[in-house]
């Protein structure tokens, strides 16, 4: 007997939109077509699409150390507010940082405690980590994350140079891709020097000191080394077009190059942060008009492949005050399918089928999970019921993290997630997190 069938909806994959029932037994997805029979519990999904469930590859729980800032709790819940089933934690913002084969066991005994989604983890690269990414590797990581520039966390160093060779090389051999935050480390933190030399603390200014070739020559300088020695590369949370660019072309000379941009960098411009002031603060930061169309414009022509909210938030007294001090971080996991759905489908015709493929199909392959992101029999449980008409304007009571602080607070979208499902449990609907816990840890397939 069925368990679950949800009844009437519109199934949304990479590979087309068709009317269809989907049939659930225990975990996994038994049947899709239309009229099938009758299930234990049926639900009603008549004038809504069916996506898969929402990987977000890239959020920051904080988990142990900050959950006074997030926490898998209350994370999870706000990823399934927007119709997300699976998220990957950074390994940086919890404390410890994810470097080693201890610090992974830590943290999934606390996800799996908290969290309400499935979760995979990110290990770190940090100097002198080298030698623990193949435990970590064996532990089940997603793969290993470095910055190119000051994480703003001090326990997190970046990466020298040599760090990075030696640590693509060994990703290389392991068969696991290297994520980078590219940004120029000597650029930024030269021109922030100055600026602080001359008083300048203005939004404009924390903007201007962080340019669009910073991220550029970090671009290429990653995608040289990758090349080098064989590695696959994820670009986290590339914030401009000619950043996309740039990375499409070491893609077409041959390096293995993933290319991740964030919601905020397609919805927020530069003159958005300087209305609302930290709350849209983030590295790289936000962009101007100008920039942000070519980002559009790269997403729509298919070079982007990942969408990924990088979650990270902070508690409330961090981002008040002093812009400059604040945190730099972006609490905006609830919205990424809304900003997709909105000026994405509705304002730029981006198919729905590419917005299924850059949060769902895409982060599953590229990460070697190959039950999830798809919507077919066999394939996890993982939906997300969304109604793609009906307006709505985003309310701090809406947000289920656990601070009601995000820049698209007042924002109005049309795509709203209605309901959740995660491996055949519905655990958000009605506005409300509706399972307490559940979530367990997901490993990509071994090379
Ligand atoms: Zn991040």
């Amino acid at each position: 007997m069925t368990d679950l069938v949800v009844r009437g909806g519109t199934v949304v994959t990479p590979e087309g939109v068709n009317r269809a029932d989907i049939a659930i037994e225990g975990d996994v997805i038994s049947a899709i077509a239309p009229e099938l029979p009758g299930a234990a519990e049926e639900v009603d999904a008549r004038g809504l699409f069916i996506f898969p469930g929402v990987i977000d590859v890239h959020v920051h729980f904080n988990e142990p150390g900050h959950t006074d800032w997030e926490g898998a709790a209350t994370g999870s819940r706000a990823l399934a507010a927007g119709g997300g089933t699976l998220f990957f934690d950074m390994p940086l913002n919890s404390i410890p940082c994810t470097v080693n084969a201890r610090e992974f066991d830590r943290k999934r005994v606390a996800l799996e405690a908290a969290s309400i989604t499935d979760f995979a983890l990110w290990g770190g690269l940090v100097p002198g980590s080298v030698q623990e990414m193949a435990e970590l590797a064996a532990r089940g990581v997603v793969g290993f994350k470095a910055f190119l520039c000051h994480s703003g966390l001090d326990e997190f160093p970046r990466v020298d140079d040599l760090t990075l060779l030696e640590g693509l090389r060994e990703a290389a051999r392991l068969g696991m891709p290297v994520a980078v935050h590219a940004e120029n480390h000597e650029l930024i933190a030269a021109l922030s020097q100055r600026m602080a030399g001359e008083g300048r603390r203005s939004v404009r200014d924390f903007l201007e000191s962080r340019p669009v070739i910073a991220e550029l020559e970090a671009i290429q300088r990653a995608t040289l080394l990758a090349g080098e020695v064989g590695a696959k590369l994820h670009i986290i949370h590339l914030s401009s077009g000619r950043g996309v660019s740039l990375a499409a072309e070491a893609r077409a000379r041959g390096v293995d190059v993933s290319i991740e941009t964030c919601p905020h960098y397609l919805f927020f411009t530069d003159e958005d942060v300087e209305r609302l002031g930290a709350i849209a603060k983030c590295a790289p930061p936000v962009r101007d008009r100008q920039e942000q169309n070519h980002l559009w414009a790269e997403l729509l022509r298919g070079t982007v492949d990942v969408v990924a909210s990088d979650h990270s938030p902070s508690s409330p007294d961090r981002k008040a005050g002093d812009f400059w001090r604040a945190w730099g971080g972006i609490a905006g996991i609830q919205s990424t399918l809304a900003v997709l759905l909105d000026r994405g489908y509705h304002q730029r015709r981006l198919p729905l089928e590419r917005i299924a493929a850059l949060v769902a199909a895409e982060p599953a392959r590229r990460f070697r999970i190959p039950d999830r992101g798809r919507l077919v029999p066999g394939a996890s449980a993982d939906l997300a019921l969304v109604d793609l008409s009906a307006p709505f304007t985003l309310k701090s009571d809406d947000l289920l993290q656990r601070h009601a602080l995000s820049p698209y607070i007042g924002a109005s979208f049309r795509g709203v997630a209605k309901r959740t499902i995660r491996r055949g449990e519905t655990i958000f609907a009605g506005g409300k997190a509706t399972a307490r816990s559940g979530g367990k840890l997901v490993r990509p397939l071994p090379m």
